[in-house]
């Protein structure tokens, strides 16, 4: 079955990284109709009625967009990467 409820908690519940950063997960897991899963990186996500949505947001981009404003405040060298700025950057 597809576009279901217990669709989006079987994909929920088997995330072993941040969707959006790649952090592993720290605790996550549901039963048939709802699961959660928070990461390394302090995102959280859970199901509801209607698909996915995240109750913490990954805060990786906002990170990333820090260090690309100090960046170009000559503060950091050019040549920093954006996965020196996450926990787990792979
Ligand atoms: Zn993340």
């Amino acid at each position: 079955m597809s576009g279901s409820e217990v669709e989006a908690a079987k994909i929920l519940a088997h995330q072993s990284r941040c969707p959006v950063c790649g952090a592993g997960v720290c605790n996550g897991g549901g039963g048939a109709h709802f699961a959660s899963a928070t990461f390394s990186c302090g995102a959280m996500f859970e199901t509801y009625s209607a698909g996915v949505r995240a109750i913490e947001a990954c805060p990786c981009p906002s990170n990333i967009a820090a260090a690309a404003l100090t960046r170009e405040a000559g503060i950091l060298p050019h040549n920093t990467n954006a996965q020196d700025l996450t926990e787990e950057g792979e």
